[in-house]
């Protein structure tokens, strides 16, 4: 199955959020069905994530937006198990700061975005301009409706810059985010993620499912697409989350930069004298000799049949 098309929203699309179960969960019958197909993304995620950093050239950007339980931290626990922290970073968004607020929305956001050869996550991003906002009537409506133009045009800038930007929804429901909840209530570890504000939210569910319509509907471009996954389950939105990132980066064909120096010299130049030197395998020739050596030889070789 090719899941980057499959929850791939195209450009222009009106997505309908009613008609993608969050439940969903493809062939799979079970997380155990899905486990070695896991394993296999994470390991392709960290030797992609390593071509990525050697060439030095894409820059990637993950967006991850949700409703609150919708399950933004697991998936970046997940997905960032199998990166070298040198080459990534996770940036959260909260309430805007004093000093942010005194900036336009985006000012926060563009001085994170990745360098080349970097990824960086965004736990919540730009996007809660035209969701929060919106829902709450933070800006009035002739502010935060301009807003996605606006994104778009910013999006499309990095994009023209060398930066992927790959944006999922994870789609859960009203009933999987109450159990969630309750969840955190049973589970001393997790109680200090509750607030009031996670219930009270929940009046608002259609008035945020609508702006993530919007959002969502306007915003994906095949060079900064939307992605909705099913995210009821937390193995199988792993699993696409994964696989589309590896579709993402494999879709660059990356190769590993050319040495820029002449490794036969560094061979003869150090290891060579070195073993010699160690009294190990003084003797044994480099590679370029042989291969020089045996060139001569079929020369010779060609010769002698005339
Ligand atoms: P959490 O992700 O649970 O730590 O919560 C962060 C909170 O910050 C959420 O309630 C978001 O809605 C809120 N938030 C993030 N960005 C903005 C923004 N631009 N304006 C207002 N609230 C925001
Ligand atoms: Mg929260």
């Amino acid at each position: 199955m090719n899941f980057t098309d499959q929850f791939h929203i195209k450009t222009g699309s009106k997505v309908d959020l009613r008609k993608i179960d969050p439940s969903f969960q493809g062939d799979y019958e079970n997380e155990a069905a899905a486990v070695d197909e896991l394993a296999k993304n994470s390991q392709r995620l960290t030797e992609l994530q390593a071509l990525m950093t050697a060439e030095n050239k894409h820059s990637l950007l993950i967006v991850l937006q949700a409703m609150d339980g919708g399950g933004k931290d697991g998936t970046i626990n997940h997905v960032m198990a199998a990166m070298n922290p040198q080459g990534c970073s996770v940036v959260g968004f909260k309430v805007p700061t004093a000093e942010e607020m005194a900036h336009d929305y985006l000012w926060r956001i563009h001085k994170v975005t990745p360098a080349k050869g970097r990824m960086t996550v965004f736990n919540r991003s730009h996007y809660e301009d035209v969701l929060v906002v919106r829902v709450h009537k933070l800006v009035p409506v002739d502010v935060w409706s301009k807003r996605y133009n606006e994104i778009n045009a910013f999006e499309r800038g990095l994009a023209n810059s060398g930066t992927t930007i790959v944006k999922f929804f994870l789609h859960i429901d009203k009933e999987e985010q109450l159990r969630r909840f309750k969840d955190r209530l049973d589970e001393p570890a997790k109680q200090w993620k509750i607030s009031d504000s996670d219930y009270t939210e929940r009046e608002y569910w259609d008035d945020y499912q609508q702006a993530y319509v919007d959002a969502i509907s306007k915003c994906s471009f095949n060079y900064a697409p939307w992605y909705v996954i099913p995210a009821n389950h937390k193995w199988f939105r792993n699993l696409m989350v994964s696989q589309i990132l590896v579709e993402t980066m494999e879709g660059w064909k990356m190769k590993y930069p050319e040495p820029s120096i002449d490794l036969s010299v560094i061979r003869q130049k150090y290891h060579a004298e070195v073993a010699e030197e160690l009294g190990l395998a003084a003797s044994e020739p480099v590679v370029e000799e042989v291969q020089a050596k045996e060139k001569k030889g079929k020369k010779k070789g060609k010769k002698k049949k005339k």
